[in-house]
């Protein structure tokens, strides 16, 4: 069965836009987004990911939990 693409947050919240996990990922599957108020937030482009989830691991904020 195939791994389902990591959620890399689901509220801003969960994101302080450090971009570790843009410069961790190995396919370059993560692109930096701006929002509305400049912030910008990770994005995975689900055609390159390959579910490998260094992204979470390196995630700061996803260490703590
Ligand atoms: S799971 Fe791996 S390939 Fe997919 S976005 Fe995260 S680091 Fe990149
Ligand atoms: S590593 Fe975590 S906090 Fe940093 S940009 Fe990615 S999702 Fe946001």
């Amino acid at each position: 069965m195939e791994k389902n693409i990591p959620v890399l947050y689901s509220k801003k919240e969960e994101c302080c836009g450090c971009t570790a996990c843009y410069t961790i990922c190995p396919k370059k599957a993560i692109s930096m987004v701006d929002d509305e108020e400049g912030f910008q937030y990770p994005k995975i482009d689900e055609s390159k990911c390959i579910r490998c989830r260094q992204c979470i691991k390196v995630c700061p904020i996803k260490a703590k939990n």
